[in-house]
């Protein structure tokens, strides 16, 4: 299985539109982070999760050509704002599948309700398949796929087990019973935001927590915010079997 980070960073993207924060000046290439997503290959199977607002520049960047489905772990925009951009892949494919919980896909209705629509379709508009998923595992391609449920504030938010590999993004609650669908994970991938605590997100102290509970062999923090750093400071101090995800990483388990 092979893991590609699509985008680490956390809402806005890093750089910010307009800021002088030094972490949205810097000139490394891994303190460039577009939003949240990863890509999920094997075998012939392509995945992706979450689809934000640079979908589209990052499918292009990882010259993907097809893809089996988009799972999405919760509505926020900036997780699910480039849906429209799966038009080159219907155009090639047909309906393009998507997994998630019956609120996402009420969400995801009333904001691309054009796409979801039975009924006089706009010329290349494209179609969906929808594929509901509760907290119960599912089969994607021809992998079982455990969802595991956090809070992200109020909101419930899916985190995803495919095999020994498990990513975890926009929590900032999680269950201990959640917690046991986690035993030995090669790879965690969990999010941290910053130094600071965060309503709605794990911080670095948390997110480190949140590791040495689960005891993964390896871990990577993802939806980032400049305000955590810059990537190779930040790197220094974890400890050493945690790593900064940063775009366009791979990872292959
Ligand atoms: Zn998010």
């Amino acid at each position: 299985m092979k893991i590609t980070f699509l985008g680490t960073g956390t809402s806005q993207g890093i750089p910010i539109i307009g800021s002088e924060h030094p972490v949205c000046l810097s000139e490394n290439p891994k303190d460039k982070r577009l939003r949240v997503s990863i890509l999920v290959e094997w075998n012939d199977y392509t995945f992706v999760v979450d689809c934000g607002p640079d979908f589209r520049q990052q499918m292009l960047k990882a010259k993907v050509t097809k893809i089996d489905g988009i799972i999405f772990t919760h509505e926020h925009a900036d997780h699910t704002m480039g849906l429209d951009d799966i038009r080159p892949f219907f155009f090639r494919q047909g309906d393009i599948p998507l997994y998630a919980h019956q609120r996402v896909f009420k969400s995801l209705e009333k904001r691309f309700d054009y796409i979801f629509t039975t009924e006089k379709k706009y010329p290349g508009v494209p179609s969906v398949t929808k594929y509901e998923v509760k907290n119960e595992p599912f089969l994607v391609g021809n992998l079982n796929v455990s969802p595991i449920e956090g809070l992200h504030y109020k909101l419930p938010v899916f985190g995803y087990r495919f095999q020994n590999f498990a990513y975890l993004t926009d929590m900032k609650t999680v269950s201990d019973i959640e917690i046991m669908k986690l035993k030995n994970l090669d790879v965690l991938v969990i999010n941290a935001l910053r130094i600071e605590p965060h309503i709605s997100h794990f911080n670095l102290e948390e997110a480190l927590n949140f590791i040495a509970k689960v005891k993964p062999k390896r871990a990577y923090l993802t939806h980032i915010s400049h305000l955590l750093g810059f990537h190779d400071e930040v790197q220094q101090q974890l400890p050493e079997n945690v790593f900064l995800a940063y775009d366009n990483l791979q990872i292959t388990l």
